[in-house]
């Protein structure tokens, strides 16, 4: 090992970091203490959380005000403490969101929160444009709604919001949220850190504003307020459809069911590790995860047994079997009689060997998914679980991939993968599924911006076709003519 030379700079860094490593570990059996609730986190009282929607909204407004004054200088410093608290404060955040959702993995959340303080596009996001003529000058500028109602999810609660949070300011907007009802603690810490960073960098409070307790009622309260002027919903098919037709201008980012083709041509183990990395992130719940997979017969076998290298454990018909009884059930509507399947809640974003343990598999410690071989008309397949647990389906060439992938998105057009080197088939899939968001040859977290260019955002608007959201989205365009001048050749 390279000795370090000791100076007063890299004595103070190895100082900070063993009080950051004490300071975690208080504020990991803090947080094991559970004394935090929707309100506050060890004695700390949340800004930004009121009795009902009515105050959240009013509290939004007068912040709103504050903000349509600020300098984009001024919003950017924000932006920047907003930044540094969620980088900092991010193994909090990700501890709680496992604690009070019971789904998902700590260590990921802490990457999915450090990747939105690091890659969440803020000011410099948003582009004004001019066009000159004859006819003089016109500005085509991008403008803040006002105050955003918000709708977020039990899978990336704090991420989600704290993303919203810094587009939305960067366009000089407020927010009100009404979270996820099993993600209100986690939700609304995030509200907290979002105004204590204003404050701290002399904003003002409230920027971010939520309830105590988000119900139903808050929703329609929140949808309905005539202040609240645009609506952006992150979550299921039901919240996207009742926001969109709720009369506003709203962004719905909806469910996905990603398929992944493995064809001939790939790097086998790559794509092997590559699918189980992905499927795996956050056990599964990120709506861009792998779901389902379609590979070709020829390399099927050789791409199993590299995911059982990887962290998978491949289960027999008869244990896939047991597994379908435990995770999947039937609803009859009572109205048309007609049944449906729903997903045992109590499994999703839950670990690997904990589900294969319920159907009486005792897995090895290192196994973190369940892989299936399955048809394409397996429930599995059909189904978005935001589970762990992953069906492989053979198939005899691209034409039968493709058909059955497209088939399996069920036109969501969110999110899609392959795994090949012919450039013919890749974009022959990228065009016919119609995803938002395709991601060649890596994990699916790649097209978020981990591990792969591009931006960040937890709100991936497939139905509005705002795709990837960022600052310019929560923006409307406004035009300034400048009538026979200020052309300046
Ligand atoms: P969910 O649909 O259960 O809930 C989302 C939010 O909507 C919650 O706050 C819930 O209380 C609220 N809600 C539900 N019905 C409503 C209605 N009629 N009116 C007002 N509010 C209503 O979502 P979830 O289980 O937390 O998240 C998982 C789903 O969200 C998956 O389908 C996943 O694919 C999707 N998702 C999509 C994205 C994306 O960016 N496209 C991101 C995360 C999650």
């Amino acid at each position: 090992m390279a000795q370090m030379e000791l100076n007063e700079q890299n004595i103070a860094e190895v100082v900070r970091q063993v009080l950051s490593g004490m300071q975690a570990q208080e504020q990991k059996a803090a947080v094991l203490s559970d004394s935090y609730d929707s309100v506050s986190y060890h004695g700390r009282r949340f800004l930004g959380v009121y009795p009902t929607m009515e105050e959240a909204i009013d509290h939004a407004r007068s912040a709103y005000q504050v903000i349509r004054e600020m300098t984009v200088e001024q919003r950017e410093k924000i932006i920047a403490v907003i930044r540094k608290l969620t980088y900092d404060e991010a193994e909090i955040m990700a501890a709680i969101g496992v604690e009070e959702t019971g789904m998902g993995r700590a260590d990921h959340k802490l990457l999915k929160h450090r990747l939105v303080a690091e890659k969440t596009p803020g000011t410099e996001d948003l582009i004004s444009e001019a066009e000159t003529g004859d006819g003089g000058l016109t500005l085509t500028e991008m403008a803040p709604f006002g105050i955003i109602g918000s709708i977020t999810p039990s899978t990336n609660p704090s991420e989600t919001a704290i993303c919203n949070c810094i587009g939305m300011l960067a366009a000089g907007n407020a927010v009100v949220f009404n979270p996820h009802p099993h993600a209100i603690k986690t939700t609304n810490y995030a509200v907290d850190l979002v105004n204590r960073a204003s404050l701290a960098a002399g904003g003002p409070a409230d920027i971010a504003c939520t309830v105590v307790k988000p119900t139903m009622d808050t929703a329609k309260v929140m949808t309905g307020h005539p202040l609240v002027r645009m609506l952006v919903c992150t979550g299921g098919p039901g919240v996207v459809k009742a926001m969109l037709s709720s009369g506003k201008k709203a962004i719905g980012a909806g469910a996905g069911n990603p398929p992944v083709i493995v064809d001939d041509t790939a790097d086998i183990p790559k794509a092997a590790k590559d699918i189980i990395d992905g499927c795996t992130f956050d056990n599964n719940l990120p709506c861009i995860a792998e779901k389902e997979v379609f590979a070709f017969e020829s390399i099927e076998e050789e791409l199993v047994y590299h995911m059982t290298k990887n962290g998978a454990y491949l289960m027999s018909p008869e244990e896939t079997e047991r597994l379908l009884e435990g995770g999947l059930g039937e609803k009859k509507d009572e109205k048309t009689g007609k049944t449906s399947l729903t997903i045992n809640k109590k499994w999703v974003g839950k670990d690997a060997r904990l589900i294969l343990r319920e159907i009486g598999v005792e897995a090895e410690a290192d196994v973190r998914c369940a892989v299936c071989e399955t048809d394409a008309d397996h429930p599995f397949v059909q189904t978005e679980l935001m589970m762990p647990i992953l069906p492989v389906v053979k198939v005899e060439d691209i034409d039968e991939a493709i058909r059955l992938a497209v088939k399996a998105e069920h036109g969501n057009r969110h999110t899609a993968h392959m795994h090949s080197k012919n450039i013919d088939r890749l974009s022959r899939f990228a065009r016919a599924v119609e995803t938002t968001i395709f991601v060649k040859n890596a994990p699916s977290y790649a097209g978020i911006g981990f591990g792969g260019e591009g931006h960040c955002t937890f709100t991936i608007a497939g139905p509005t076709g705002e795709g990837l959201t960022s600052a310019r989205s929560f923006t409307r365009r406004r035009r300034c003519v400048m009538s026979d001048a200020f052309r300046i050749i």
